[in-house]
């Protein structure tokens, strides 16, 4: 992708057969100048489109300098920090014990590692609750490893989240399980039911995609039985079914086409594809083709009548919202989603179970709350942020991409996957899903 141009020190000049868009890159106004517009903006000022400008607040004056600054007095502003200020669900990891043997795996599986206890289970989910008195909802996801493996668990926990519910007055409690699909018996569909459960089945595409990356422990593929297992869930009545999609080697240049399989052959509609994670100190994607790719799956699902989110979304909405969307490590309120693990332990990170700077007890939380900041990412961590057309919508590798990468240096490929989305963005008209 071609880098774009600056106007007047300040703004991004985005070009494409001769039309502009000019971008804010703090602010995240942004404006569609045609052709002519371009020519007469070349031209000597002021002219018409100059004052057009001037106009919607597109000006040559003010500071021209120290964007990495402006950003932080914007997030002043808008009262956007990057501490959590509370956990307001836990990835609930009950075993590492998986049916499953992907290459790709976060999760160190079948390490022989005990599963959780129903008391640390109990204790975990006490601390959640009291954590969360009064607020209008917490949540609960059951992860694995594969979860079901440990339905006995899921059920204790689901009994006991509503009890505390009553107890610390959480008007809702919203209950999503992972599952690769493999495994699925009457009593835990009728249990998801009953408990109107958000299902996430993790696939990667057609059988000869999926199994590239996705096989049984025997080493066979899984696919017709994960198939059937969809049918179940999804003909099911008052279940949220969908599929966590994992960009791969073996379906990086196909994304659209698994989208539209997963959509029309499965009749899963809503696609959620995992971002990528610098695994082994690295991008293992291309960032440009990766955004590309995203924003062709993107439409082929809409045409579709299926949604697909996607880390895309980030620069859709901030562009939409003209807020920043850098705090992607918590929702909105500030609060957190934090993994709890066997052995009464919560990662801050809910995708990162071993890196000690992210461990902590459930009583050393209540202890000191402030401990919640160390999840905060530093914002705009490097000189090359200052220049950078995604500042206000990446703002830096999070605190685990720094962990994994080894430092506040940005790996360059998830640099250039920010650059591409927000030049994919800019020209968007399908608008925010
Ligand atoms: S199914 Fe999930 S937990 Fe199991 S090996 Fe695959 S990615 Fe890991
Ligand atoms: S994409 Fe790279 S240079 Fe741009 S804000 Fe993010 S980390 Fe900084």
């Amino acid at each position: 992708m071609a880098v774009p141009r600056m106007l007047w020190g300040k703004y991004f000049q985005y070009e494409r057969d001769g039309e502009a868009v000019l971008l804010d890159p703090v602010g995240l106004d942004s404006v569609y100048i045609d052709s002519g517009e371009v020519d007469d903006l070349a031209g000597v000022p002021p002219t018409a489109t100059h004052e057009a400008l001037y106009g919607l607040g597109f000006t040559p004056g003010g500071s021209t300098t120290d964007r990495r600054a402006a950003l932080h007095d914007r997030l002043r502003l808008l009262d956007l920090y990057a501490a959590p200020v509370r956990i307001s669900g836990l990835r609930v990891v009950l075993t590492d014990r998986c049916n499953m043997s992907c290459t790709y795996c976060f999760v160190d599986t079948n390490s022989g590692k005990p599963d959780m206890t129903k008391e640390e289970l109990s204790q975990g989910l006490q601390f959640l609750f009291e954590q969360n008195t009064g607020q209008a909802e917490v949540s609960i996801q059951w992860f694995g490893g594969e979860p079901t493996i440990r339905f006995d668990l899921m059920q204790y926990g689901d009994q006991l989240a509503d009890a505390l519910a009553d107890r610390y007055d959480v008007a809702s409690v919203r209950r999503t399980v992972v599952t690769n699909g493999a495994l699925l018996t009457d009593e835990a569909l009728d249990h998801f039911v009953a408990y109107e459960y958000g299902v996430g089945i993790s696939i990667d595409g057609p059988p000869a995609i999926n199994s590239a990356n996705r096989l049984l422990l025997g080493g066979q593929p899984a696919d017709d039985r994960i198939r059937r297992n969809v049918a179940r869930f999804v003909e099911a009545d008052g279940l949220h079914v969908g599929c966590n999609l994992t960009p791969t080697a073996a379906n990086i240049g196909r994304l659209a086409e698994t989208v539209r399989w997963i959509i029309d052959d499965l009749g899963l509609k809503f696609i959620y594809v995992n971002t990528p994670i610098p695994t082994a100190g690295r991008w293992q994607v291309d960032g440009a083709d990766l955004a590309r790719e995203l924003y062709e799956a993107r439409l082929a699902a809409l045409a579709r009548g299926g949604m697909l989110f996607s880390v895309l979304d980030r620069a859709f909405q901030a562009l939409d919202t003209r807020r920043p969307m850098l705090f992607d490590h918590m929702q909105g309120d500030r609060s957190l989603n934090a993994a709890l693990l066997p052995g009464n332990q919560i990662s801050l990170c809910d995708i990162n179970f071993t890196e000690p700077s992210f461990l902590y007890s459930p009583n050393e939380l209540r202890a000191d709350p402030g401990l919640l900041a160390g999840v905060a990412k530093k914002v705009a961590p490097v000189p090359e942020c200052e220049k950078c057309p995604a500042l206000a919508i990446c703002g830096g590798p999070s605190r685990n991409e720094q962990v994994l990468v080894g430092g506040s240096t940005p790996d360059p490929e998830m640099c250039t996957f920010y650059t591409s989305t927000v030049e994919i963005a800019v020209w968007d008209n399908t608008g925010v899903q």
